[in-house]
């Protein structure tokens, strides 16, 4: 695990004691600070195993700061007691920030976006594993960074940072740091465009040079991020489709970004075009992402249950001729703009879960719609309706949390129907 000195002799308030929180308890214990823990829920602290410190009555002000979890909302009172009593809350990015003096000389790269920020942070990953240089990827993705252990001089933390993550975030200097773009999302938490654009634009403020700053988008809210004085800015040029052809799991205009924002962090990194060729190549893609589960009867069953908001949704549907098109859950958005263009592809929808009236009410007159309700029946109904040649894709547009515990969950629910076909 990560330690630092820094921490040794202080108190922490910690809240939230899931994954991310269980480890900075340990990291903070293990480096000698005093920590005052709380989980609103019961089961979160009857699993927790250490001494408990109800965080909504507890005296705040001798704390060295509260660490809460990411999903945790401004608005929740243990929030607010920390902020009146002037104590910093952070997360355990931050807290890995403070860890960083006291590691062997490294790199940090950062990123972050609406979409695409698990497979271009994995991908970078991959593309410093092949080339030999030690790396671990981390953040909103994997196991906790703190839990982690430190890597050799040399070494790259690769950091999949979510604008609520970079909230709780006030030292992070990322040597390169990457946007990949930003449409809405996560507004029930943000309130406004600015305010999550405010929260992505974070992580280049806090950069120092000699730094990079890779920006692949040019809508208008990633135009308004610049980098700090001194940090080169990289808006890195279109690469040809012929050589994305060469790169199995990085097929549709989406992934395109992804790798250009990959291969631009991998040049400011300093490895070689035949290093980052030869990773891309070798990229085995991610689960929940446009993965392609089996092929039964010709037809295809594709899983993409991460799509989580239209704009994700958007380029599966582009890269498919035939679909049989499974989408909602927990809408995020009151529209499905993004996804229209695609709508030719589709031969009928299957609607489940809360959005499912909502969407119904969007697609009626374009394509076929059938309210589902529930995945089982829309796996067995799209599979029944389906022809050779054809493709049921699973690709909500919507959060999962009205029927699964997450995304990850759902589109394990998918395999398994799929599966059992
Ligand atoms: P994130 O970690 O930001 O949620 P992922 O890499 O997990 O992003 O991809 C989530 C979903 O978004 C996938 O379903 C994928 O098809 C889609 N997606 C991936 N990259 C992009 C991109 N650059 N632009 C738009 N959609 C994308």
């Amino acid at each position: 695990m990560i330690t630092s000195r820094a921490w040794a002799g202080k108190t922490y308030g910690v809240y939230g004691l899931a994954r991310t929180g269980k480890s900075v308890v340990a990291t903070l214990t293990a480096s000698g600070a005093r920590v005052a823990a709380w989980d609103d829920g019961e089961a979160a602290r009857d699993s927790f195993g250490g001494e408990l410190t109800d965080l909504h009555t507890a005296d705040l002000s001798a704390l060295a700061a509260m660490v809460v979890s990411p999903g945790v909302p401004h608005d929740a009172p243990v929030f607010r007691r920390a902020v009146a009593a002037g104590i910093p809350v952070i997360g355990d990015i931050e807290l890995f920030a403070q860890a960083r003096a006291g590691l062997p000389p490294h790199r940090v790269v950062g990123v972050t976006g609406t979409n695409g920020k698990s497979t271009t942070a994995a991908l970078i990953h991959h593309i410093l594993v092949s080339a030999g240089v030690p790396a671990r990827l981390g953040g909103n993705i994997g196991a906790p960074i703190l839990s982690e252990e430190p890597l050799p001089t040399g070494g790259v933390y690769v950091l999949e940072l979510s604008s609520f993550q970079l909230e709780l975030t006030d030292t992070l200097a990322c040597d390169v740091a990457v946007l990949l773009n930003i449409t809405p999302d996560h507004l029930d938490r943000h309130g406004t465009m600015d305010a999550y654009t405010a929260a992505k634009a974070r992580l280049f403020a806090m950069q120092a040079p000699p730094a990079t700053a890779i920006v692949t988008s040019d809508d208008r809210f990633s135009r308004t991020i610049r980098a700090v004085e001194g940090v080169a800015e990289i808006v890195p040029p279109g690469i040809a489709a012929v050589e994305q052809a060469a790169w199995p799991a990085l097929a549709g205009p989406h992934n395109q970004q992804n790798a250009r924002a990959a291969i631009a962090a991998c040049r400011a990194l300093g490895l070689a075009a035949g290093q980052i060729d030869a990773g891309l190549r070798t990229y085995p893609g991610l689960p929940h992402r446009m993965e392609r589960v089996r092929k039964v009867g010709g037809v295809t069953f594709v899983n993409d249950s991460k799509a989580t908001n239209p704009t994700s949704t958007a380029p599966a549907l582009a890269a498919f001729p035939h679909i049989h098109w499974i989408a909602g859950g927990l809408a995020k958005t009151g529209d499905l703009d993004a996804c229209v263009p695609f709508l030719s592809h589709v031969r009928a929808a299957y609607l489940i879960g809360d959005a499912a009236p909502r969407f119904a009410g969007l697609l009626h007159g374009k394509v076929p719609v059938i309210n589902a309700e529930r995945l089982d029946r829309a796996v067995a109904m799209a599979a029944a309706a389906a022809h050779p040649g054809d493709t049921v894709l699973l690709s909500p547009a919507c959060a999962s949390y009205d029927q699964f515990t997450d995304f990850a969950a759902r589109g394990a629910a998918f395999k398994a129907l799929v599966g059992a076909l």
